[in-house]
């Protein structure tokens, strides 16, 4: 069986490693002139190094991006604490502190005030139950707001970074799902992961060797402007271009941006490599080499204020958590549409793997998968539809 993948993204890759693996002949086509999509590096002439479009973090309990990395052969490609331990900085107050998970199911760590959240208490948590049965329509902030100062410190952060919608607008089941995979089961699945080199080193370079290897046909920078009758395709690229190759298909239309600021600076890793900060602009650092790179989510509101203004804020926020100097060079990089928002409406426009037409099976990180918009989920998302596919019309 012949396949043409549509999108050289991280579910386009999934969806083609899937069906090579399973004797497939696959084609796959990329618009752009690099793989990666929403998740590549790339040399920035102005910081004359190599950066990602933006910090991607992941958790040891993200299983299909394991099982992808050890796939295509690039399971030490990774890196981040050896425990499951997150570092953050209160921007108000300076204070430094740490999340210390314990590795087993029962999480005996809330009951450790050296390990919890500061200024919160074990019962406090029990607020995480709630998520449990939290369907679509609920919302994150009136769920969990009320828990105080783990809502500010933990629950309010950890929602932003999963769901890249404002609290009060986002729902809280893609959340729940997360939580369901990760803290839920242990410390063991909720270590923090990143690339070590970089995002193309990581998941882009070594699938695209290990396709080619098998006889893949990778085609990078050819557009593919219609779809071919009757050709077996997985469309594997994002909404808005889904339904121009297939009208009538409805998918989520809203998105929100995510800024990455990328700052010529070096500072000690420390345990963790990366921090959370709380209250101000910016919202998780990571210590990359020679760079210190700043994410910023659910960012459309900071849609009209410039770069410099945007940058003069973020490095505020940086001297306040690290104590620097003056502003070095820097980039910031916009992803305008860089997810869809996971509020109920659009949650309930995500469409299913499987079309009408039994010959078109979709992938992407904006597809059913019960995931936000993560890696996690757009690898699932690729494998699901290659699956369906080989199901649809078995070898
Ligand atoms: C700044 C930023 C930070 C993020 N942080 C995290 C994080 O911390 N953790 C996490 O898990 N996730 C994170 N994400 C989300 C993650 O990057 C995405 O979920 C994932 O990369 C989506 O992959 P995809 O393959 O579904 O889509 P895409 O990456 O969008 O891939 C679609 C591909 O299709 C191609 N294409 C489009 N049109 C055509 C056409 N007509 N013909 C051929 N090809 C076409 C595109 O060029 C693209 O390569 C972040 C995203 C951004 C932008």
């Amino acid at each position: 069986m012949k396949v043409s993948v549509i999108g050289a993204g991280v579910a386009g890759l999934a969806a083609a490693c899937t069906l090579v693996e399973r004797g497939a002949e696959v084609v796959l086509h990329e618009a752009a002139p690099a793989a990666g999509g929403r998740c590549r590096s790339y040399f920035d002439p102005a910081l004359n190094c190599r950066i990602d479009n933006g910090n991607h973090l992941l958790l040891s309990g993200n299983h299909a991006v394991m099982g992808f990395l050890n796939r295509i052969g690039a399971h030490d490609s990774l890196s981040g604490p050896v425990e499951p331990v997150f570092a953050f900085v209160d921007l108000k107050t300076k204070a430094h502190w740490k999340l210390r998970l314990n590795r087993g199911r029962l999480p005996w760590w809330v009951v450790s005030a050296a390990r919890r959240v500061p200024g919160t208490r074990a019962r406090d948590y029990l607020a995480l139950l709630k998520l449990r049965r939290a369907g679509v329509d609920d919302l994150v902030a009136p769920l969990l707001a009320g828990t105080g100062e783990l809502y500010r410190n933990l629950l309010e952060p950890l929602a932003i970074a999963a769901l890249n919608t404002p609290p009060d607008a986002a729902s809280a089941a893609p959340l729940r799902a997360v939580v369901a995979e990760t803290i839920e089961r242990g410390g063991a699945a909720s270590i923090p992961r990143f690339p070590k080199v970089g995002l193309s080193e990581s998941f882009i370079d070594p699938a695209l060797a290990w396709l080619v290897a098998r006889g893949a046909e990778v085609r990078l920078g050819r557009r593919v402007n219609a779809l071919v009758a009757g050709e077996k395709t997985i469309l594997a690229v994002p909404p808005w271009v889904a339904v121009e190759l297939l009208p009538g298909l409805v998918v989520p239309s809203e998105h929100q941006a995510i800024l990455n600021l990328h700052f010529k600076c070096r500072i000690d890793p420390g345990e963790t490599g990366f921090w959370g900060l709380v209250g101000g602009v910016a919202e998780w650092a990571f210590a990359k080499g020679e760079i210190l790179s700043v994410t910023v989510s659910a960012a459309n509101k900071y849609a009209e204020m410039d770069n410099a203004t945007l940058a003069a804020l973020v490095w505020a926020d940086l001297q306040a958590a690290f104590g620097l100097g003056a502003m070095p060079e820097h980039r910031v990089v916009r992803e305008k549409r860089a997810t869809f928002a996971a509020t109920p409406a659009q949650l309930k426009l995500r469409p299913a793997t499987r079309t009408v037409d039994k010959n078109i099976m979709l992938a992407g990180d904006w597809t059913d998968t019960g995931l936000p918009a993560t890696i996690e989920g757009a690898i699932r998302s690729g494998n699901a539809a290659a699956l369906a596919m080989l199901e649809q019309n078995p070898l």
